[in-house]
């Protein structure tokens, strides 16, 4: 079976070990980077990027993060996390942040505005849904969330959004970057590249557990296609059910 890991910094970790454990996958919290090795997947959560890397720096995590990522490990990095993953990011505080890196895109940090520009829509991602069953749409928690305003060639569109009308005018607050007149009527809000999942938004803070799924699937399919072991399969609870979706998000 596989391990999950969830570096478990800061942020949403907890919420993702929770719908793991939903989906009978057992999932361990990472804040070491000897810790990496005991896991075949990792997943990076949403929270506050920069703080976040000031972490990952003081443990000391950047080296084997990247390692993880470049030897072609499954890896899902939801808000933050995306943004972690990005090659390049823009909207930084001053003296920028430390990046993983590994996914061919730019990232604007606080693309939707600031905290009470937060929402919730839905986000239509056919792909995800075709596999996993369901409704066609997700529903999409959006909190101080980023966007890709780029993405190389490798890199697959799982759903973008609408950019807000308002969104060319609005800058980010006192010492950070001001946001570049967007003129692009769409913005990515999920990708994969390879072994890379990244989503702008938090499904852990949703009922509906299909990204997860979508991703174990991804992270068995990688692994397997790795090893012949059949003990690292996963156990993925594919059964969608109608009950999931009426539950309210955790996030209000
Ligand atoms: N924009 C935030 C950041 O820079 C991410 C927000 C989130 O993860 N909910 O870290």
């Amino acid at each position: 079976m596989t391990l999950v890991g969830v570096l478990a910094l800061q942020g949403s970790f907890n919420e993702h070990i929770a719908v793991l454990r939903r989906l009978g996958v057992k999932a361990v919290e990472i804040r070491k980077p000897e810790q990496l090795q005991n896991v075949t997947s990792l997943i990076i959560p949403g929270g506050e990027s920069t703080t976040m890397a000031k972490l990952a720096e003081y443990h000391n995590l950047f080296p084997s993060l990247r390692e993880f990522v470049k030897i072609g490990r499954p890896v899902w990095g939801t808000c933050a996390g995306l943004i972690f993953l990005a090659d390049k990011a823009t909207g930084q505080k001053t003296g920028g942040q430390k990046l993983v890196g590994g996914l061919d895109c730019t990232v604007h940090r606080n693309f939707f505005g600031s905290q009470i520009q937060s929402f919730e829509a839905e986000v239509s991602a056919p792909e995800v849904a075709s596999q996993e069953g369901g409704p066609e749409t997700f529903r999409g928690v959006f909190i101080r969330a980023p966007a890709i305003l780029e993405a190389g060639p490798e890199v697959q569109v799982l759903a973008d959004y609408p950019v807000p009308s308002n969104i060319s005018t609005s800058s980010d607050s006192a010492g950070e970057e001001q946001k570049e007149n967007v003129e692009q009527s769409k913005v990515i809000v999920a990708v994969r590249q390879g072994n890379i999942l990244a989503t702008a938004f938090h499904p852990e803070l949703t009922a509906d557990t299909r990204w997860h799924s979508y991703f174990l699937k991804m992270a068995n399919e990688i692994i397997e296609s790795e090893t012949s072991n059949s003990q690292l399969q996963v156990q993925v609870n594919i059964n969608y059910s109608q009950k999931q979706l009426n539950e309210l998000p955790i996030f209000q």
